[in-house]
């Protein structure tokens, strides 16, 4: 299979229409009529994951987070973003970026992760035209929410304020919005959910739980490493629809949140 006809058939699940007009979703790198080797998948590209692709002989990089999200005038390898651009065409490697088009989607990643949250009638938050934005969906676990949201996306603190509420813990509305979405925090409150998962709040939208959704910035990179699994599940199911035994999907096993805790 060549590099375009599985650019083609991505759309086909994650429509370009659906991307945000700041975006730069696409093809950023590479010529589209090769034939494809493997594909690596990845929430971000760092030289790290280059490496990795070379390494497990993948041409194609299919990532969440374009690298290229800005105009570059240079092209030296002053900045992590030059070299990983350097590095792939000097190694024959596309990259192709699928960010808000799966944000927007119902196939994407806040509905991915209501999922590994088990959470039940979802449907989105919001909805632009075409766009979901978000998901919403209900727990009704015999555990409490934030335990269990703990244990699923193996997370030792989560960032928290305010609280779900006089509700019953047992049968939470739970809004989810993956990545920087606290600008949906409004919508989760409209919506009567008791609980708002996202990420990328500031130090005053914490006070804002006060008289709404219990909010949890569960972090941007926990909030969407389920990219990867949507992406290996819808290349792999094009592959095989195509018959084609012979290109693999990899998950890539680097760790790209530039953040850490001490
Ligand atoms: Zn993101």
């Amino acid at each position: 299979m060549k590099i375009k006809e599985l650019k083609k058939h991505l759309y086909e699940v994650f429509p370009l229409s659906l991307q945000e007009s700041y975006d730069n979703c696409g093809m950023t790198i590479g010529n589209e009529e090769k034939e494809i080797t493997n594909v690596l998948v990845t929430l971000d590209v760092t030289e790290e994951v280059i490496d990795e692709a070379i390494e497990s002989d993948c041409n194609v990089i299919v990532a969440h987070h374009p690298i290229v999200f800005r105009g570059l005038k240079s092209f030296r390898g002053d900045n992590y973003v030059e070299r990983c651009v350097i590095k792939a065409i000097r190694h024959d490697i596309a990259i192709f970026a699928m960010h808000t088009n799966v944000d927007n989607s119902e196939n994407g990643t806040s509905f991915e992760l209501a999922k590994v949250l088990e959470l039940q009638d979802l449907s989105p938050l919001d909805t632009e035209g075409d766009k979901a934005v978000g998901c919403i969906g209900t727990y009704n676990g015999t555990q409490d929410f934030t335990t269990h949201l703990k244990e699923k996306l193996k997370l030792k603190v989560v960032k928290c304020a305010g609280t779900p509420g006089k509700k019953s813990e047992k049968s939470l509305r739970i809004g989810i919005v993956t990545g920087s979405g606290s600008e949906f925090y409004g919508t989760a409150k409209s919506r009567e959910c008791d609980v708002f998962v996202s990420a990328d709040f500031k130090y005053h939208q914490y006070f804002d739980a006060i008289d709404g959704p219990m909010i949890m910035d569960i972090g941007h990179y926990e909030s969407e490493i389920f990219a990867k699994d949507v992406f290996f599940r819808e290349i792999s199911l094009i592959f095989s629809k195509n018959e084609l035994t012979l290109h693999k999907v990899y998950r890539s096993g680097v760790v790209t949140n530039p953040v850490r805790f001490l």
